[in-house]
C-alpha cells in the first residue's frame, strides 16, 4: 500500500498533545497547510480541529488510525508567524493547543462557519412604477436596490430599510434573491495625511521618537514610561503615522476599562483609516466581520482589549500595548495568558517594533528596561507644561469621619468646588458599605458560598457578594442574639455620594462605579457630563482613575490609602502605587490650573506609604525591585501557581498533596522551591473549595520541565469533573 502521510490535528479538549489522521478518503496529503481547520471524528463527537503538521507515519497502529472528515479551509486561517505564537504559547502556559487555538478564533470559526461564506442579496426585476404612489417606503427601497443593482440585508439596514420592508418587495415578486460569495475587502489606502493640526511634539517626545525609529526595522521593544499627562498617545501615533503610511497595519491594545469611545474616536479622527475594533461586547457577526476586515488587511488600526492579540494582519507593522502594567491584560480563567507578554513575543514572530507605555510601569517590565532587553523611552513632563499635581498625607488615624472625609478634605473641596473647578473622589469599593454586623454579638453578614462578606448596597436595598453576586435581602434583625440594631461599618461609593449629596446640595455629584453605568451607553453619559467641565464632584472607583483625561479636575481625595498595605498578595503595595499615582494623574491636567492630592490613612507613617507620596512613580519601583530581589520573588523569579478546585475540600487539598509527592525530589533538584498545598487565601468562592500549590524557581527552564511533568501527571490522573485542577503561569492574582 502507498504511504498515504498522516495528518497532526490539535483538537478542541483538555488535553496537551495532537492526534493522528487520515487524511479524508480520496484526498491527497499536500493539500493540508498547517493552519488550516478540519472535521475529525472524535470519540463519538466530530470536532472541528487545526491542521498543525504532516507527517510521513504515526506511531499509532494503522488499524486504529481514522480518516478525517472534511476540510474547512482551503487557505490557512493563520499565518506562520501567529502559528508559531500560539504553538509557543500553549508550551509557556501548559495550555492543551487545541483549546489555544480554538480561544484564539472568532466563535463563528471555532464552530466551523466558513471564514467567507456566501451572502443572500436582492436585485430587482421590475421599476418603481410598478408600486403604487401610496406604498412610498416600498419606493424607496426599490430605487434604493436599482441604483447599487444588489443589496444585502445589513446593506439595506444601514440605509434605513427594515427587513420586513424587504420582505413585503420579495412578497410582490419585484425581487430576486441570489447567494452570492463574499469576498475580501481590498486593502486600506495608505495615508500621508496624518492631520495637520496635530500638536508639535515636545522635545521629550520628539527624542522618544526618534530613538524607537532609530533601532531600525525588525524586532524591538520599548518601554515608553511616561508620567501622566505626558502624551503618551502622542508618541503612539506618531510612530504609527510611518507604518500607516507604508501601508502597514498597527494592533493597539488597551486595558479593559480603557476602551472608550473616546479612545477610538482619538484614533479614528488623527488617521480617518479604517479600524477593527475587539472587545468582549461584540456579538458573534460583529466579532467575525471585525476579524475579517483585520486579517484581509482593509482595517489599517486595530484596536482592542487583551483578546485582540490574536487578532490577524495581513501586513503586520507596529504593536502598542498602552497602560502595560493594567491586571486585565491577564486572563484569568481557562488559557491563561499575559496579552502584554505575548504581545511582545508577537512582536518578535512578525518581527515588528513593539511600544509598551504607562505612567506606572510593573515592575517586570521596568526591569527588562533596566537589564537592556527593552528600549528605555522616557517622558518626565507633562505634554501641555501643567506642573505634575502635588501630593498631601493626611493622617486620619482615630478620627471618627462620618462621610469617610477629614475636615481639611471637605474644606479643600469646597474651595475647588467655589473656584468654579471639579473634584474626584477616589474609593475602590462599591456599595454602600462592606459590613453589616451586631455591635451586641459581634455577628458579621457573610456570603454562605464566598469566604466574603456581604456588601451592604443601597440602591436597590440588599446586601450582595461580590465574588458570586448572590443578593440576600437586609435582615431586619441578629440571626445570632435577635436583636434589632444592625450597623454598617466602612464606606463605599454609594455611601459617599450620599453624604456629599447633603453637603454640597447646589453641586452635581456624580458617582462612576460598575453599578451606576450599567447598561448601554451608561458610562458614556457620565463621561459626557464630566467633559462639559462644569463644577462637580466625582465619586468613583477605579473606572474613573485610569486613563481619562479630565481638564476640570483640580483635586483628587484618595478616601483610603490604606488598602493594598496590608495586602497578602505580595504585589499588593506595587498595585496601590500603581493606583494613587493614576488617581494623583487626573488632577491639574490642564496647565493654568494645578492639581492637589489629598491622601488620607490611618498609617502616615507606614515607609511604604511615605515612599509612594514622596518619591517619584520609577524611584519607587527601583526601591521595591531591590525588596524583590532580595526576596527572589519575580521578576527575578518566576512563579507557577497550581490550583485546585471542589466542593469537597478535603479532595481538592489530597490532590495537590499528591501532586507535591510527585514532584518534590525534582524541584529539590532543580532548586525550585515549593509551597503548600495551602487554603487560598480566598478559600471559598462559589461554594468551591480552592487550594494553591506555588512553585518558585529562579530558572525559567527547570521550573517549566517540572509543570510540563506534573500536568502529564494530572492528566494521566484524570481528576473527577467535581475537582478541578489548573495551571496558572505567571500568576498575578494569588488570592
Ligand atoms: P498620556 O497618554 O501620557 O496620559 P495624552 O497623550 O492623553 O497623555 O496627552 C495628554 C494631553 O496632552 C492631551 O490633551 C494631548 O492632546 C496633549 N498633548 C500631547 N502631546 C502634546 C504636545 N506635544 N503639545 C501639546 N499638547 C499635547
Ligand atoms: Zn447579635
Ligand atoms: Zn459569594
Amino acid at each position: 500500500m502507498p504511504e498515504a502521510g498522516i495528518l497532526r490535528v490539535a483538537v478542541p479538549a483538555p488535553l496537551r498533545r495532537l492526534f493522528d489522521y487520515l487524511p479524508p478518503e480520496g484526498q491527497q496529503i499536500t493539500r493540508f497547510q498547517p493552519g488550516c481547520r478540519i472535521r475529525v471524528p472524535f470519540g463519538r463527537r466530530v470536532l472541528t480541529g487545526f491542521v498543525l503538521e504532516t507527517a510521513q507515519r504515526s506511531e499509532i497502529e494503522p488499524a486504529q488510525l481514522k480518516p478525517a472528515l472534511a476540510p474547512v479551509d482551503s487557505t490557512p486561517l493563520f499565518s506562520p508567524a501567529m502559528l508559531a505564537l500560539l504553538r509557543w504559547s500553549a508550551d509557556y502556559y501548559h495550555h492543551p493547543i487545541g483549546e489555544v487555538l480554538a480561544g484564539a478564533v472568532p466563535a463563528r470559526l471555532r464552530r466551523g462557519a466558513a471564514l467567507y461564506g456566501k451572502t443572500e442579496c436582492w436585485s430587482a426585476v421590475a421599476g418603481p412604477e410598478s408600486l403604487s404612489a401610496r406604498a412610498r417606503r416600498q419606493r424607496e427601497l426599490l430605487a434604493f436596490i436599482i441604483a447599487r443593482q444588489r443589496v444585502t440585508r445589513p446593506e439595506a439596514a444601514a440605509a434605513g430599510f427594515s427587513p420586513d420592508l424587504l420582505r413585503q418587495l420579495a412578497g410582490k415578486g419585484l425581487l430576486r434573491k441570489e447567494n452570492r460569495p463574499e469576498q475580501p475587502a481590498p486593502a486600506f489606502a495608505p495615508c500621508h495625511c496624518a492631520g495637520a493640526d496635530r500638536p508639535k511634539l515636545n522635545p521629550e517626545q520628539a527624542e522618544a521618537v526618534a530613538r524607537f525609529k532609530a533601532a531600525g526595522e525588525g524586532f524591538h521593544c520599548a518601554l515608553l514610561n511616561g508620567v501622566t499627562g505626558s502624551g503618551k498617545t502622542e508618541v503612539y501615533m506618531r510612530l504609527m503615522e510611518e507604518e500607516l503610511a507604508a501601508g502597514r497595519q498597527c494592533l493597539v491594545l488597551v486595558p479593559e476599562i480603557g476602551l472608550t469611545p473616546q479612545t477610538i474616536e482619538r484614533f479614528r479622527q488623527r488617521f480617518g483609516l479604517p479600524l477593527a475594533v475587539f472587545h468582549s461586547g461584540l456579538g458573534d457577526s460583529e466579532r467575525l466581520a471585525a476579524w475579517r476586515h483585520a486579517g484581509e488587511g482593509s482595517a489599517a488600526i486595530l484596536i482592542g482589549t487583551r483578546s485582540a492579540v490574536f487578532a490577524p494582519m495581513a501586513r503586520p507593522g507596529l504593536i502598542v500595548v498602552d497602560e502595560e502594567h493594567d491586571a486585565s491584560f491577564k486572563q484569568q480563567e481557562g488559557f491563561r495568558y499575559s496579552a502584554r507578554d505575548l504581545a511582545v513575543m508577537r512582536a518578535r514572530k512578525e518581527n515588528i517594533g513593539i511600544v509598551l507605555g504607562s505612567a506606572t510601569p510593573s515592575l517586570e517590565s521596568f526591569h527588562n528596561a533596566a537589564a537592556g532587553r527593552f528600549l528605555s523611552l522616557e517622558l518626565r513632563s507633562r505634554a501641555g507644561g501643567s506642573a505634575p499635581a502635588r501630593l498631601l498625607p493626611l493622617d486620619i488615624a482615630n478620627q471618627h469621619l462620618p462621610g469617610g472625609l477629614s475636615e481639611l478634605a471637605m474644606r479643600k473641596i469646597s474651595q475647588h468646588l467655589e473656584a468654579g473647578n471639579q473634584v474626584l473622589v477616589f474609593i475602590n469599593r462599591r456599595g454602600y458599605a462592606p459590613v453589616l454586623h451586631c455591635p451586641l454579638c459581634g455577628w458579621m453578614a457573610q456570603c454562605e458560598d464566598c469566604s466574603a462578606l456581604l456588601t451592604v448596597h443601597a440602591e436597590p436595598a440588599c446586601q450582595r457578594c461580590h465574588h458570586c453576586d448572590s443578593r440576600r435581602n437586609i435582615p431586619a434583625r441578629c440571626p445570632v442574639c435577635r436583636q434589632d440594631d444592625l450597623a454598617t461599618a466602612g464606606l463605599g461609593t454609594q455611601q459617599i455620594e450620599r453624604f456629599l449629596r447633603r453637603e454640597f446640595p447646589a453641586t452635581p455629584v456624580l458617582r462612576i462605579d460598575r453599578d451606576s453605568t450599567k447598561g448601554r451607553g451608561g458610562f458614556k453619559a457620565l463621561l459626557s457630563n464630566v467633559a462639559k467641565g462644569e463644577a462637580a464632584v466625582l465619586i468613583g472607583t477605579q473606572m474613573l482613575a485610569k486613563g481619562h483625561h479630565f481638564p476640570g479636575i483640580t483635586l483628587a481625595v484618595i478616601v483610603d490609602a490604606d488598602g493594598g498595605l496590608f495586602s497578602p498578595d505580595f504585589r499588593g503595595q506595587e498595585q496601590m502605587a500603581q493606583l494613587i499615582t493614576q488617581v494623583a494623574g487626573r488632577a491639574g491636567r490642564d496647565s493654568d490650573r494645578p492639581g492637589e492630592v489629598l491622601v488620607q490613612t490611618r498609617h502616615a507613617e507606614h515607609d511604604t506609604l511615605r515612599s509612594i507620596i514622596e518619591l517619584s512613580y520609577s524611584e519607587f519601583a527601583s526601591h521595591m525591585l531591590a525588596e524583590r530581589r532580595a526576596a527572589a520573588m519575580p521578576p527575578f523569579a518566576h512563579l507557577c501557581l497550581v490550583r485546585a478546585e471542589s466542593k469537597d475540600r478535603a479532595a481538592a487539598l489530597g490532590l495537590l498533596r499528591r501532586a507535591r509527592g510527585e514532584i518534590e525530589a525534582e524541584c529539590r533538584r532543580r532548586r525550585v522551591r515549593l509551597t503548600g498545598p495551602l487554603p487560598a487565601p480566598m478559600e471559598k468562592r462559589q461554594s468551591r473549595y480552592r487550594m494553591h500549590l506555588l512553585l518558585r524557581g529562579e530558572n525559567r527552564a527547570g521550573l517549566h520541565a517540572i509543570i510540563a511533568f506534573l500536568t502529564r501527571h494530572l492528566e494521566a490522573l484524570a481528576p473527577p469533573r467535581n475537582l478541578r485542577c489548573h495551571i496558572d503561569v505567571d500568576p498575578i492574582d494569588l488570592l
